[in-house]
């Protein structure tokens, strides 16, 4: 589904806000596995065949379950009950409090003033040390086999989502929020995305720990249930 953005481009209807300050979370409510965020960003960004920007994650595969809307997903699997096939797009969700910044030892991974998690290629040595820091598998090495590492690390140079940072800077959304038949992905403040959540019936995938590493202690506290 779509809607005009702020400049008359079509945006999807995850799409809420742009730019500085915009966080990137999925809807695992409305998320079917459809892989169209996969190709659209490897179409956007003309990634190699191996090197995947979003995983979609998908747990009880095959199992007979509630589906679409009001199917209530999160609430189940909270409460240790069948959710049936569940799927989730994971990609890099540029952390507030970004645990791959912290164990990159050599400041090739930065957290920037306006938000988004960016990775300086010059400065990654492939210690891989990201990957091991990152707790939503984003971090990639889609050139490790390659004889890439340059000093002491297992190999190749990381690679991740960039937020479509490009695209965001001229108004436009993330290509995978903005072609998700779904609507699966969102992108907006915080607080935009915990009231479309709310709006849905939806409930975040993560638990609050987690959720406090993506959006902070403070901006957690919208996702919290009243
Ligand atoms: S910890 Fe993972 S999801 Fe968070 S900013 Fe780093 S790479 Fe992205
Ligand atoms: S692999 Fe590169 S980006 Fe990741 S922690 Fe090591 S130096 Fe930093």
């Amino acid at each position: 589904m779509t809607q005009e953005g702020p400049s008359g481009q079509v945006m999807g209807e995850g799409v809420m806000s742009t730019g500085e300050g915009m966080r990137i979370f999925p809807d695992v409510e409305a998320c079917i596995d459809c892989g169209g965020c996969v190709v659209a960003c490897k179409r956007t960004w003309d990634r190699e065949i191996d090197n995947q920007r979003i995983d979609i994650t998908t747990m009880a595969e095959g199992v007979a379950g509630p589906q679409g809307e009001n199917a209530d997903k999160t609430e189940r699997l909270a409460a240790g009950e069948n959710p049936g096939e569940t799927s989730l797009p994971m990609q890099c969700y540029h952390c507030e409090n970004a645990p791959c910044v912290s164990v990159c030892p050599t400041n090739a991974l930065q957290k920037e003033d306006d938000g988004f998690v960016t990775v300086h290629d010059d400065l990654c040595v492939g210690c891989q040390y990201c990957l091991s820091g990152c707790p939503f598998g984003a971090p990639q090495f889609p050139d490790s086999d390659d004889g890439a590492a340059r000093i002491v690390g297992t190999g190749g140079i990381m690679d991740k989502c960039t937020g479509c940072r490009e695209r965001q800077e001229v108004q436009k959304g993330p290509a995978c929020a903005e072609e998700c038949a779904t609507d699966a992905i969102l992108v907006g403040g915080a607080g935009e995305i915990a009231d479309e959540l709310e709006r849905r019936g939806s409930q975040p995938f993560f638990n609050q720990e987690a959720m406090k590493i993506i959006f902070g202690a403070e901006d957690a506290q919208f996702f919290e249930e009243s």
